[in-house]
């Protein structure tokens, strides 16, 4: 399996954990805010890089005194054929192991939670069902696989957190209350601010930002 980048140590994708972080190339979602555009495409942009996920798992083995737990996130993880033999893998090396997701692939998470390996798990909840299609820019977006990824990731007895991006420009308070009543009561949902610095669709960019993320 190729990864789009490895980044040795964050503090601030595994809650409360030293991570490294593992991207993956390619989603099946279109999100115009999208924070990661290059990892959108099926495959990288000319002159990015990649690496091999076994050479990263070896990078993850010498440093495993410092670094004990990695956050796989994309793009969209699910999406990639490789990614039980990537997590078995690492779960050999005794890490623990966050998922970030989009939550389109219910099947896939279904057989993580089934292999017991994933400690935690974020799932993106972007949008009222109603409006997911149109804001994700994802016509064919699977909505009942969605709803499955929610009550699936609720129920799995594993850590977890929704999380919602604030686009003002795209998203209105009646939008956030709607977004509000799809998670789950006793989950964990955190707004996230946008951040115009970098985005799938450049004209949002110049948007305004939306508030600091908040805990609800
Ligand atoms: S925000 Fe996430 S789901 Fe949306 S296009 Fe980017 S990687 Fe895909």
């Amino acid at each position: 399996m190729t990864l789009a980048g490895f980044v040795p140590l964050s503090l601030c994708d595994y809650p409360g954990r030293v991570a490294s972080v593992l991207f993956t190339q390619g989603c099946n979602f279109r999100c115009p805010w999208c924070h990661n555009p290059h990892l959108v495409p099926a495959e990288p942009p000319d002159g990015t890089a990649s690496c091999d996920a076994e050479a990263v798992a070896d990078a993850l083995a010498s440093r495993r005194t410092r670094v004990d737990s990695v956050v796989v996130t994309g793009g969209e993880p699910t999406l990639h054929a490789g990614l039980p033999a990537l997590l078995r893998r690492l779960r050999a090396l005794g890490l623990h192991i966050k998922l970030d997701t989009n939550g389109s692939r219910p099947t896939v998470l279904r057989a993580l939670f089934a292999e017991r390996l994933l400690d935690y798990v974020a799932m993106d909840v972007k949008a009222p069902w109603a409006r997911y299609a149109a804001l994700t820019g994802t016509p064919a977006c699977d909505i009942a696989a969605l709803r499955a990824s929610v009550a699936l990731i609720a129920g799995s007895g594993v850590a977890h957190q929704f999380r919602t991006t604030r686009v003002d420009p795209l998203l209105s308070g009646s939008d956030y209350a709607a977004i509000r009543l799809q998670i789950p009561d006793g989950s964990q949902h955190v707004w996230q601010a946008f951040r115009p610095d970098a985005c799938l669709n450049p004209a949002l960019c110049a948007a305004r930002s939306g508030s600091d993320s908040v805990r609800v």
